[in-house]
This record gives structure tokens, C-alpha cells and sequence, in this order.
């Protein structure tokens, strides 16, 4: 079944559990707006190659769009359609301002330079810029892409209304980024799981995870497991996989694979086949890589007692079933990786700068003088100061999104305060879910749906349809 298929079923199976009227469902179900843009750019060597980009607007009831853009040889139309609406439930069910969207262009990023993501970036976001922005749809990273992403559309953005720091999060901290957003989706999964073992009188110490994607949200995870005292004994990315029955050193992982670039040939574990990992021998296992991977094919030989889905939809309807008959718990992704858009809200808030006071430098030279940084830098400021004011010059009197952008604060939270807030949030929406799986008796992706659909669908009707 295809990602979006699946992703359609599970919201009708909830839409039938909250019993909301068949045309509410309808309308929550049809995407707000759908873009397909055709992206040129000419390579380094002079030739031209043609790519396909998406941006999907599923639902705006609760707030502005948001959501991530991924740059993947496997974005589709159906495949950005699905994980748009699960961006709407999941900003409800983590009780965000948002609705969800999602985009992406079908790329292999390995393949491309960076002065030619550069320029795909930039192309992309010309083609979206009059459909993007703080309070319609701001767009964050995904798989694919990072904060420097995020700092060339925000650039790009910028020539057209205005300097927008918030148009965009997971930029860089220089530019209005966040303090521990990077590893925001890998920590929320970990507050997730400890919050599901709870639960059941159960802590990540002495407990053993496999995690199957080594990539932002998979080392990150894997790394905090391994500080709270859970055993990692299966790691797989694209380039292999690994295991070690007594725990695998993951922070000596982490620096093979940024010296290697792979996890082959890592002397802390043996190799092993890929495919085996999500039928290892595990308590818990954590797919935080691509969607589908747990299917009919495989799911019946899944040994783990709990799964946290850190990627998007990674268990298709028909392995939930099998998973559910073998009494296997499952933490659904539109609640187990919230942690990501989650800390989004947060840079969201923290980062809009108004223009007008160039505070964007003022943190700047705030930042220098902490950091001891040299007095080159402190002129690289001034640099910037002149090129925002006579940035203010050239836009004259058109309207940019900073000068509307009033709900947004402009301060930054230290890491600590990010985390804790994330903690608060991902615990807050754990019991939410739990008491919806109460009162529909349901399990827990059905109490994490039921949750997302019914606050989007409660806004949507406060608001109504009057023309
Ligand atoms: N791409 C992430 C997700 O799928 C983060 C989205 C965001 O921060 O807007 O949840």
C-alpha cells in the first residue's frame, strides 16, 4: 500500500471513531493547495538537468503550514501528499499552532555538488516564494536537506519580501536558528520512548534498542539512548549495518562515520545484513529512515516488544495489524517524531528580526563578544549592518513579511530551556494520546489520530466555510 493510501486509511478509520460528519471529513482529507514546479539548473559542468518540485498544503485551520522539504530520488506526488496531512495531525497532536504541508524535489543529493544544491534551492524557491511565508507556510528541513538548506531559501526569499527569518526554521544559529534544534527529532523520540516505558514501569537503562537510519534523527536518538544507559546493539544506514550484542560505542560510531563517511569497517561491530536489522533481537526498535520498511514481508519476524516510529509512516496498515496480533507496541511517528516541528515552534517564536532594528546584527555582535570571537569578525558584523540597511533602501515601501510578523518574539532560549520545554511538550501530548486510547479504546496510533483529527476538525468548524 502506498504512503498515501495508508495514510488516508488510518485518518478515515479515525474520522469513524470520532464519528465526524462525512463532508468535514471530505474537506479535511483534500489537500488546501498542490504545487508541481519544474527546477533547471545548469551543472558544473555546463549541462543542464530538469528536476521536479513539490510543495503540498494540506491544512491551515490551526495556524500557519509547516513542515519539512526533502530532497530524495523517491518524492512523489502521493508520497508528499501523505506526509503533508500527517504534518497536520502531528502539529495537533504536539497542540502547535500549525497546520502541516510538506515538499520536496525528486534528487539524489549524493549525486549533486553543493554549489548545485545551491542553485536547485534557490530555482525551487522562486517558483514557491509567492505561496511560502511566516504566517502561511514555512518550510523547515527534512531528509535530504539541513540548516544550510534552509539558509539559501531564506536568502532567496528574502530578495523578494523583505529579510524573513522565521519564513523558514532549522536555519543555522547564526541566521535566527535554535539552540538544540539539530537534535530536536532524535531527543523528542527519546522523551517519547520514555514516556511510553513508563508506561509500563520500564526505563531505557539496561534495555536494548536497534536503529535502523544513522542519519540526523537516527544518531541522535541512538546517541541519547546511549547517554541514558540503553544499549544499542544494531545500527543501519544506506552504506551497511552493524551489531554488538553488549552495545555498540555510539559516540565512536558518530565519529567513524563523520571520518569514513559509512558505517562499514567500524571496528566496535561486526557487520551485518541491512535487511536483518528490523528483525533483530532487540526490546526496541527505532526505524527512523524511510517509509514502508515494515510491510507484510517482514513484520511477522520483528522480535522488538516496542516500536517508535522516528521516521514517517515506517509500519504500512497490513504490519500493524500482524504487529498488533503479536502484541508488539507501537509509538506512532505523528507523535514519536514531533520533537522536530516542535522545536520549529520554538525558532518560529524566538527568531523573527525586525529589519528595521537590525536586530539580526545586534545578536550578532552579542554573539561575537560572547564567544570572544576575533575583531574579524565583529567587522563582518558591521559588513552585515551596512548590507541590511541598504537592503532597507532598496525595498522601500514594499511590505515584508518582518514588518507583520508581531506575534513573534526575537530572543533566544539557551539549550536547556529548548529541552525542557520539548519534554514538557512531548509528556503533555503522551497523556493526551492516552486518554484518547481510553475514551475510543483504541491503540496508541489510533489515540494519537483521533487526537490531531478531532483538534483540527474542532478549528476547522470554529472557523466555518461562510464565503
Ligand atoms: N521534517 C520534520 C518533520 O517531518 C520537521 C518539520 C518542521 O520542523 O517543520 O516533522
Amino acid at each position: 500500500m502506498n504512503a498515501l493510501a495508508a495514510t488516508n486509511r488510518n485518518f478515515r478509520h479515525a474520522a469513524r471513531i470520532l464519528g465526524l460528519d462525512s463532508k468535514v471529513e471530505k474537506s479535511l482529507l483534500i489537500p488546501f493547495r498542490e504545487i508541481k514546479v519544474e527546477c533547471t539548473i545548469p551543472r558544473d559542468d555546463g549541462t543542464l538537468v530538469s528536476y521536479v518540485g513539490f510543495r503540498v498544503q494540506h491544512d491551515n485551520a490551526r495556524g500557519p503550514m509547516k513542515g519539512g522539504i526533502r530532497y530524495h530520488p523517491e518524492v512523489d506526488p502521493d508520497e508528499v501528499n501523505a506526509l503533508a496531512q500527517l504534518m497536520t495531525w502531528k502539529s495537533a497532536v504536539a497542540d502547535i499552532p500549525y497546520g502541516g504541508a510538506k515538499g520536496g524535489i525528486g534528487c539524489n543529493p549524493g549525486d549533486l555538488s553543493k554549489s548545485e544544491l545551491e542553485r536547485l534551492t534557490r530555482v525551487f524557491t522562486q517558483k514557491i516564494h509567492d505561496l511560502i511565508g511566516v504566517h502561511t507556510d514555512v518550510p523547515a528541513p527534512d531528509m535530504g536537506t539541513n540548516a544550510q538548506t534552509m539558509a539559501w531559501i531564506l536568502d532567496e526569499y528574502s530578495k523578494f519580501h523583505g529579510h524573513s527569518p522565521a519564513v523558514v526554521t532549522g536555519k543555522p544559529i547564526d541566521l535566527g536558528g535554535s539552540l538544540g534544534r539539530e537534535a530536536a527529532t532524535g531527543r523528542g523520540v527519546v522523551f517519547a520512548t520514555e514516556a511510553l516505558l513508563a508506561e509500563h514501569g520500564m526505563s531505557i537503562k539496561g534495555l536494548t534498542f536497534a536503529v535502523q537510519g544513522f542519519g540526523n534523527v537516527g544518531s541522535w536518538a541512538a546517541k541519547i539512548i546511549h547517554e541514558r544507559g540503553g544499549k544499542v546493539v544494531a545500527v543501519s544506514d544506506i552504506t551497511g549495518a552493524v551489531k554488538n550484542p553488549n552495545g555498540i560505542d555510539i559516540p565512536e560510531l558518530i565519529r567513524h562515520k563523520e571520518s569514513t563517511g559509512s558505517l562499514k569497517n567500524f571496528q566496535g561491530a561486526d557487520s551485518m545484513d541491512a535487511n536483518e536489522l528490523l528483525v533483530h533481537e532487540c526490546d526496541v526498535l527505532i526505524p527512523c529512515a524511510l517509509g514502508g520498511v515494515l510491510n507484510r514481508e517482514n513484520a511477522a519476524d520483528v522480535k522488538a516488544k516496542f516500536i517508535i516510529e522516528a521516521a514517517n509512516h515506517p509500519t504500512d496498515p497490513e504490519a500493524d495489524e500482524i504487529l498488533a496480533k503479536k502484541g508488539v507496541v507501537i509509538l506512532p511517528d505523528i507523535y514519536a517524531n514531533s520533537g522536530g516541528v516542535t522545536v520549529s515552534y520554538f525558532e518560529w517564536v524566538q527568531s523573527a528580526y525586525d529589519l528595521n532594528s537590525s536586530n539580526l546584527v545586534v545578536k550578532y555582535l552579542n554573539f561575537s563578544r560572547l564567544a570572544n570571537e576575533t575583531i574579524q569578525q565583529a567587522s563582518e558584523a558591521k559588513i552585515l549592518l551596512k548590507f541590511y540597511s541598504s537592503g532597507l533602501e532598496t525595498i522601500g515601501n514594499r511590505e515584508s513579511d518582518s514588518q507583520t510578523s508581531d506575534n513573534i518574539q526575537g530572543f533566544m532560549w539557551d539549550e536547556e530551556q529548548v529541552n525542557k520545554t520539548l519534554q514538557n511538550y512531548m509528556t503533555r501530548a503522551f497523556h493526551n494520546i492516552k486518554s484518547m486510547c481510553q475514551t475510543h479504546d483504541c491503540n496508541l496510533r489510533m489515540g494519537a489520530f483521533t487526537l490531531g483529527v478531532s483538534r483540527v476538525a474542532r478549528a476547522t468548524l470554529l472557523r466555518g466555510w461562510e464565503a
